[in-house]
Formats: C-alpha cells, structure tokens, sequence
C-alpha cells in the first residue's frame, strides 16, 4: 500500500516523537468536534489505548465553519439531558485543559411569527419546566429589548432561555483533544483510514496508508464521510451532504458579545454576534443536496461556491427581521457542506451489520451542540457494551437496507434539512422519496381514501377520508380526520374493522435451539405448544425493553416472531447476537407475509363466511392454519386494540384475494377499512403499551404495569435479577391511564403531566376515545420513593396542552377490557 504522507498533531504540546501505533483498543476515524468529544470520553471512562485519525487536520472537515450555536431544548427528556451535559462540559473544559471553548452564556431569544409557531413555542416553553431549563415566556416587547435589531411588530410571543449560548467549534476541538491526550489518547493527522480488517464478524483493525493498526473497537466519526467509510465495512450510514449556509457581517453598532443567539424559525433563520457583526443563517425549506459523485478525498478545511439563489429565501426572511442588515455590508456569504440524515436525528451505536462497529456522524447542523453528550454516550455504549440511557431515537438501528440508497437519501435530503425549524406538527409526515415499500393491497386501500403515513419507509393507512376532501390540513387542535377515525374505532367496537398491518416486521427463527434461544431472550415462557401466539418482552440486563413482541411457535424448532414496523433491524440484531453457539438461524420474512387483521364483535362472524373451518373454537392466543376463500392462511386469536378479534398471516401472493373476499363478504356487516390512528386510540382504550412510546431500554415491565407477562419461575433469562430487585424495592416511575375530563382537549403526545401540581412525566401516547367522547393518554408517573398504584391513583392530574393545564383522573384499570 502506497504510503500517504502522515503529520503527527503537534499543535499543543504533543509528543511529535510518537510511532505510528501498529495495535489500540479504539481507533477513531475522523478528527472533528465529535471524533474529539469520543475520544476525551473514552479516557475520561479510564480508557487509555485510543487511537484518533485524522485524514486531515483536526476539524477541517465541516467543524472549523460551523456557527456554534449551542441550545438546550431538544424533542425529548433524553435529549435535552445530552445537550445540557455538553453546557455543563464546554463551559468547565477550559478550566481542565487550559484551553479555551469560546463557550460564552449569551442566552437565547426564539421568536414565533406566527399564531401556529406561538403554540409550538407554547409547548417547548411547558417542555422546559418539565425537562429542568430554565426559559421565560416572553412578549415581543421583551424580546424586542433583548434583542434591538430585531423588528417585533409582527411578533406572536418569544420565549427567553437564559442558559443558551454559543461556543467556537475550533477551539471547543482542540480542548477537547487536549483533555483526551493528557488522558492518553492518541492523535495522528494526515491518516487516512482506507479499509478494515473484520474477524469472525467482529472489526479487528483499521487499514491506513500509514500502515495498519489492530484493535477491539472502531468508531466511525467521519462526518459527511461516514456513509463512505461504513460501507467499506459493509455498515450502512444513511446519511447525505447538503449545502448549509450563513452571512458574515462587518461590524453593526451595539452589536456585542454579549448579543444573545436570535432565532426566528418562521423567517428559517437564526442571528449570533460575531467580532461585532451578525452571522445570519438557517434552514431553507427546500435544500441542496451536495457530493452526489462522492465528497472529494481532498476536502480539506474547504467551503463550497457562493449561491446567492439558494440563499434568497433566507435573505429575504432577514431583511424582513432586521431591517439594518439592508446597510450593512456583507463579508462572506459562507457555504458549508454539512451531513443530515432521513429523519433529521443524528446517528449512534454498534452496528448492526458488524459487531464493534460504532458511529457518531451525521449531527444535521446541531453537532457542536450535541458533540458532548453524543461523545460522553458512545464511549458509555463502547464501555459499558450498552447504552447507558435510551437512545433510539438515535439509534442506528432505526434504520434498514433500503436506506443505503443514494437517490432515496438525495431525495430526502431536500427536505430534511428544512425539518430544522419546520413546523413539527404533531403526526407531520415527511413527503420526500414516497411511496417506496408499500403492501400488495397498497393500491386498494388508496382507491377507497386510504390517507396514507410512512413508517420504515412502509406506506401505512393512518385514516380513510373521501378523495375529495382534498389533504387535510395540520394543526394543533382537534384534527379533522377525526370525525373519520372515530367511525373506524365504531366499526371496531361495534362491528367490525379491517386492518392492513403487513408493516409489522417478521423474523424467523429455526434450529434445534431456537426455543432456548427465546427462553433465554424472552422474560414469557416460550416453550409452549406449536401453534400458540405469546406476547413477550426481551429486556436487557437492566430489566428494561430491548422489544416487545409476539411469537408463534410453528413447529418444535421454529418460531415466527411477529414486530414492531420500526423495529426489524433492532430486533434481528438484539436476537442475532444472543443466537451465540446456539444451533439455530434468524431471518427476515416481513415481505413474504402479509398482515390483515379482522376486529370487533362481527369478526368471527365475518371470518365464518369465508373460511369453513371452526374461527370460534379458537382459544385466546392460538393460531391455526385455515382455509380463506382459495388461500391457505395463519389465523391468530389475538388484538392489539382489545376485544374480539383474528389476525390473518396470509401468503404474500394471496393477499389480494384473500382481502377482496373478506370485503365483498363484509359488505353485509358494514365492515370498514381502518388506519392506524384508530389503532393508536383503541389500543390507549385497551391498555395497550407500544414500543417507543410506554416501553422502550429505560422501562421495564414492573414499571410498565405488564409483569403478569413475566414468568420468574420458567428459569433465567436476560434482565430476571434486576427485575426481581426492582420488583422487591418497588419502581420509582409506574405507568399511569389518565382520562381528559374536558371533550375539547387534545393532547398529541409529550405534553408534561402534573401531579398535585408538579411535573411527573410527559405523554407517552394520546388517543381520543370514540367510548369515552374524551381523550385518555398513558405517562409515567416519576418519584424519588418508590411509586405505588396507590400513590398514582391517589394523584390530582393535570396535562399541560400549550400553558393551559387540563384535569385528568386516573383510571384504575383500562377504560376499554
Ligand atoms: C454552515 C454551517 C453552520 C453550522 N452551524 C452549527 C451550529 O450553529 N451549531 C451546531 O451545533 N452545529 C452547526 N453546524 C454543524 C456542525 O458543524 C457539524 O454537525 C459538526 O461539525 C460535525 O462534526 P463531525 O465531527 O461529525 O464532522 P467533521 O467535523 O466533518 O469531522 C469528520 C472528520 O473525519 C475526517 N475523515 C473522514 N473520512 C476519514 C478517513 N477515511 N480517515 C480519516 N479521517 C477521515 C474528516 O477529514 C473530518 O475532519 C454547522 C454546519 C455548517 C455547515
């Protein structure tokens, strides 16, 4: 292999007499804020053989031009702990490692311009008390004062976060890598990392055109060059480069330091102060894919041409908001290649496709403010061999094949970039790269009104409406697919309703072990007989949900394992790597099967004109294989939205048939199609908790409310002893069903619940229930003592929907059984 020519970072005091290492225990790839922050983590957790290459030098690959905009308030509980963490860390660092962040606590003023975007400030605002942030509402007067360029006229509100600020992403680098070499890590740059070496399916080491290096684990940090290298492992890192940009400006009276950071999402753009001038960027809503032929090898410390088209939209926003920006000269219009992903997360973990494998990369313009936290979880995931909190939203494993694709990623990078300061609507559906996977019943269902949500790139039915009604628009309040949902969720109480959930992922596992394989996976007993459905969870060694799942034992030695739609990939992995030496083989089969089921009173009925085998003599789990007008199809006793009802596992290539059938002998009972937002409010009836929502790697069953689906004395399994830990000493969050008692509250999900007045949690899920004329939700109720049901049903509830508090009362048991 030809050498490349190899400098050793010296920049702060480096030892430049160190060899090029042949073996380490991590070796990190690419030398930007969040290969540094990895790389300060690992040896702060006591590590000390890292390695960290650079094919450049430190930060020159998309890090060195970011605004450093660093902000609190993120989509969730976790994720606001993260970039909290990372506050905390980049305003300490200096003291540490004599080296300066530029981290500077000028707060932050958002905006809202519109009566929508007061509403979604509305609610990040109840968010903030909840998640531990300190943030005034504000009118526009105030923020006005905050903030004196701005034009406020058109103003909604603003809401004010003192703790908000700004940080250099050069100099936070450089700090960073600093404190991880005085911990022993060390830094090469001019090293290029070409291939790997992988061992019995486990990474062994990197391949350099500086020589190789053997080690444990690799870290993918590559940036926008991420998705590249991962596939030179065979790990795919679905991400894309876009254009990204802001204006630099000369210097503006009264323009400080001490400016706070502005943001105007309705505008897409934000402000900070930058040596007495503004930097003014954002977030267009139709971005520009960029490295379409691949990203030069020799990007390095580079920007992209000027384009003032592709700027305009913002430009103009900006002259709107800050009038003196029509007189004041321009220094740089500054284009940046920046990576963002399919669903504008960024993306951590192992891979799935090969172990010791991880990544950091595609941060969505946010990495100098996730950088810390992101660093401080992989290096926790790396040492600790899981990660420490619930990250699947972040999760790689979110992903699946489909998502390698170049021009879906293209495609989707247009609009994902915007998603920054978008409107996030509750249930907004993005409409880039659709439809892709779509059922064989796909083009039925849309010529009777399917409305139709994607999930894992699947094209779902989320309600019916007729085509004439035209998209029905966004909002806040009562949607109006409602009215439609609520006539889906009658069929399926009253009569009887048609489901197609063909989305639903589907392994199966076969061989000799497969059922002590689940034993040792699955806290149910799942050594039952053939034929029997069971619902089970797999829970991690801390008693929390790695999945819950149903399982259908097909013969003594296979099991067809029934998912999530979003959870092929996390599943197939978390049950692949506990297969072992265990004589057994997983696969995927979600696309041979297709999933229509059959619910409510008249399902039986229905299901005995079409089949003439005994539907009624089936006992509640169990699955038999039965006749369907031509086809031979797996019916299954068993409903996730609660009362009566079949599941039908039918042979892809009869699908068709099998449901034109049911619908033609439907007719007579009124049978209804139906989508997955009557799914949602029926099963929040039933009780039913979903994965992501209710359960997920931080709840376990004893907190979810769901140990009778445990069984202690079947034997060991993953997680037993730390449930029966918490099971003694009591859990100090427990799942709680609250019902609305206002008919007009509509709560979406996420809003913070009270108890006797104080935060306890947030809305795990929302449904409105057609029985009750009234929404119910599911939350966690915290506590710093163990939470008794008692202690949660003895609660005063009330659910913060946008700064109005609606009261709630606790149900003792499901409000549909
Ligand atoms: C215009 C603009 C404004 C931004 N503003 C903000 C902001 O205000 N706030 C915020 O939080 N974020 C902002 N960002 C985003 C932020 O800059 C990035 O999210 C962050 O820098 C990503 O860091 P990284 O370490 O993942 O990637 P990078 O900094 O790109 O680092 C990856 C490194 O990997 C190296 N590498 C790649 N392949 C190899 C290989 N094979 N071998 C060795 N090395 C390799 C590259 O040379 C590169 O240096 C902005 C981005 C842009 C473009």
């Amino acid at each position: 292999m030809a050498a490349t020519p190899m400098r050793f970072s010296g920049g702060h005091g480096m030892d430049m007499a160190q060899a090029f290492p042949t073996q380490a225990r991590v070796v990190i790839v690419g030398g930007g804020v969040v290969g540094c922050s990895v790389a300060y983590h690992l040896v702060k957790l006591g590590w000390r053989d890292i390695v960290l290459l650079e094919q450049g030098r430190l930060t020159s690959g998309t890090t060195w031009h970011a605004a450093g905009l660093v902000g609190q308030m993120r989509p969730n509980r976790t994720m606001t702990a993260m970039s909290r963490y990372g506050i905390e860390l980049y305003a300490g660092l200096e003291k540490e490692t004599g080296l300066a962040t530029g981290w500077k606590q000028c707060g932050s003023v958002n905006v809202a311009a519109t009566p929508e975007r007061l509403v979604a400030l509305k609610r990040t605002f109840a968010n903030a008390a909840s998640f531990g942030v300190e943030a005034e509402f504000i009118t526009p007067r105030e923020a006005g004062k905050l903030w004196p360029l701005m034009r406020t006229d058109d103003l909604t509100g603003a809401v004010w976060i003192p703790g908000d600020g700004k940080a250099n992403p050069t100099d936070l680098t450089q700090s960073l890598a600093k404190g991880a070499r005085s911990g022993g890590a060390r830094i090469f740059e001019g090293v290029k990392v070409t291939g790997f070496a992988v061992t019995k399916g486990r990474v062994s080491g990197v391949e350099t055109g500086s020589g190789a290096i053997a080690c444990d684990y690799v870290v993918n940090c590559a940036g926008q060059w991420a998705r590249e290298l991962g596939r030179r492992a065979g790990v795919n890192v679905p991400l894309f480069s876009a254009e990204h940009f802001y204006i630099v400006t000369k210097k503006i009276p009264g323009v400080t330091p001490d400016l706070p950071v502005m943001r105007d999402p309705d505008g897409f753009i934000y402000y900070k102060e930058e040596v007495g001038g503004l930097v003014m960027g954002g977030f267009e809503p139709v971005a520009k894919p960029w490295g379409m032929d691949g990203i030069p090898d020799d990007f390095e410390f580079q920007l992209l041409p000027e384009d003032w088209d592709q700027f305009e939209p913002l430009m103009r926003n900006a002259l709107h908001r800050t009038p003196v920006l029509e007189t004041t000269e321009v220094r740089q219009l500054l284009n940046g290649a920046e990576s963002f992903t399919p669903d504008g997360n960024f993306i951590l973990g192992e891979a799935p496709e090969l172990a010791g494998f991880f990544v950091a990369a595609g941060f969505n313009s946010a990495g100098i403010a996730n950088a810390g936290g992101a660093g401080r979880l992989t290096a926790e995931w790396i040492v600790g061999g899981a990660p420490s909190v619930d990250l699947w939203e972040l999760d790689i494993r979110r992903f699946a094949g489909f998502h390698a694709n170049r021009r879906f990623l293209a495609e989707r990078t247009v609009e994902a970039l915007g998603l920054h300061y978008a409107m996030r609507w509750p249930r907004l559906e993005l409409v880039s790269a659709r439809p892709l996977r779509r059922s064989p019943l796909y083009d039925r269902l849309a010529a009777k009104g399917a409305r139709f949500g994607s999930k894992m790139g699947w094209e779902r039915p989320n309600y019916f409406a007729p085509a004439e009604l035209g998209a029905l628009a966004y909002g806040f309040e009562k949607p109006a697919w409602l009215p439609f949902c609520l006539e889906e969720q009658r069929a399926a109480r009253d009569g009887v309703a048609l489901f197609d959930q063909t989305s639903f992922a589907k392994l199966l596992l076969k061989g000799r072990d497969a059922a002590a394989v689940l034993q040792r996976l699955c806290a149910n007993d799942m050594d039952v007989a053939t034929g029997r459905m069971v619902y089970t969870a797999m829970l991690n060694a801390r008693g929390g949900y790695e999945t819950d799942l149903t399982a259908i034992r097909l013969a003594a030695d296979e099991f067809l394992i029934v998912t999530g739609t979003a959870q092929a990939t996390r599943d197939m992995d978390w049950i692949a790597r506990h297969i072992g030496d265990a004589f057994a083989t997983i696969a995927d089969v979600t696309s041979s099967w297709v999933v229509v089921s059959v619910m409510g009173p008249l399902a039986l009925t229905l299901l005995r004109r079409v089949s003439p085998d005994d539907i009624g003599g089936f006992a509640a789990g169990e699955t038999r294989e039965i006749d369907l007008g031509l086809a031979r199809v797996r019916a299954a006793r068993m409903s996730y939205i609660g009362g009566p009802g079949i599941e039908l596992y039918i042979p892809s290539e009869c699908a068709a048939h099998v449901y034109d059938t049911l619908a033609a002998a439907g007719a007579e009972f009124g049978a209804r199609d139906a989508g997955y937002y009557a799914i949602d409010a029926l099963r929040v009836e039933a009780g039913r908790r979903a994965f992501g929502a209710e359960l997920g790697p931080d709840e376990t069953p004893v907190e979810a409310g769901l140990l009778y689906t445990v069984k202690f004395d079947k034997g060991d399994f993953i997680g037993r002893d730390a449930l029966m830990k918490q099971r003694a000493t009591g859990p100090r969050k427990r799942l709680a069903i609250l019902a609305l008692d206002d008919p007009d509250a509509f709560p979406w999900g996420g809003e913070p619940v009270l108890r006797d007045g104080a935060p306890v949690g947030e809305v795990t899920s929302a449904g409105y229930s057609r029985g009750l004329g009234r929404a119910i939700v599911m939350t966690y109720v915290r506590g710093t003592e163990p939470v008794t049901r008692e202690h949660v049903l003895a609660g005063r509830y009330e659910i913060d929907i946008a700064g109005t508090r609606f009261a709630a009362v606790a149900q003792a048991k499901p409000v549909f059984s």
